[in-house]
């Protein structure tokens, strides 16, 4: 939910569609710079979110962001990024910061993946607050190290036992990433391929958006839902399935328009069995 016109306006534009769960940026999404969120800000966007019973709240961390990027100047803004969004969030009372994890820049996936680790390492030492992370599958394109369970796995098992690294399910970015979401067999595979690499139990939020891009395709086009590649039966199936849905649900689909965003809560809830 955009933040224009200040955090308390998110609440106002999701109450006006109908939500009951919410994600933001504290920032602009496509900048490093950030300012504090006023205080005035925060006591009135907890009271909102609490008045109508909008629950959670994700914050989302900047595009920009690359835990794995082989610059090492890179790497300290992107974790002192994060480690803003993780006291923000705190701040705010949301349940958890969504960050995508970054690329490795040709230098190679354990290089990349050590990178993660030693990042988001850093960042938990500078913010012991409780509010968890959650690494973001992406859609694979060039050198992500985000799109695969096993990858995302490998990040997860350095902090083993640590329950503040979760994991979120973008349905585009797994399904443009090579995972079959439309078929029962497909949805199975996958997610047995999840409990093997990650566990189940990592898994707090799915990002429902449906995709541009087909099926492996590595391209990261959201479309609405029931409207892209994915189609109705694939969110039919993810709704009706235990693991998935009882979690909270976000749409990241395309445009402002608040008829549209509407009318894709509606067709998710039309699943709900
Ligand atoms: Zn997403």
């Amino acid at each position: 939910m955009s933040i224009t016109g200040g955090l308390p306006k998110a609440v106002d534009r999701a109450v006006e569609r109908g939500c009951e769960a919410m994600q933001v940026f504290v920032s602009n999404p496509r900048g490093w710079k950030h300012s504090d969120i006023l205080p005035s800000d925060i006591a009135a966007f907890r009271a909102r979110c609490e008045e109508e019973g909008i629950n959670p709240v994700f914050v989302h961390t900047i595009y920009l962001i690359n835990l794995a990027a082989p610059s090492p100047e890179i790497r300290e803004r992107s974790t002192d990024a994060l480690v803003m969004n993780m006291r923000a969030a705190a701040a705010l009372g949301s349940s958890a910061v969504v960050t995508h994890v970054g690329s490795h820049g040709g230098e190679g996936e354990d290089i990349g993946i050590a990178r993660v680790v030693a990042s988001l390492q850093a960042a938990f030492a500078r913010c012991e607050g409780p509010v968890p992370i959650l690494l973001e599958t992406t859609a694979g394109s060039g050198n992500s190290v985000g799109h695969g369970f096993s990858q995302l796995g490998r990040i997860v098992k350095a902090f083993a036992g640590d329950v503040r690294l979760g994991l979120c399910l973008d349905t585009c970015h797994a399904f443009a990433a090579g995972y079959e979401l439309r078929t029962e067999q497909g949805l199975r595979e996958t997610l047995e391929e999840l409990e093997r690499e990650v566990g189940l139990e990592r898994l707090k939020l799915i990002h429902a958006n449906d995709s541009k891009g087909d099926l492996g395709s590595r391209l990261d086009r959201h479309e609405h839902i029931g409207e892209g590649k994915l189609g109705k039966g694939a969110f039919a199936l993810m709704a009706g399935h235990p693991a998935l849905g009882d979690l909270p649900w976000i749409l990241e689909t395309p445009g402002r328009s608040a008829d549209m965003d509407r009318e894709n809560l509606r067709r998710l809830r039309s699943f709900v069995p």
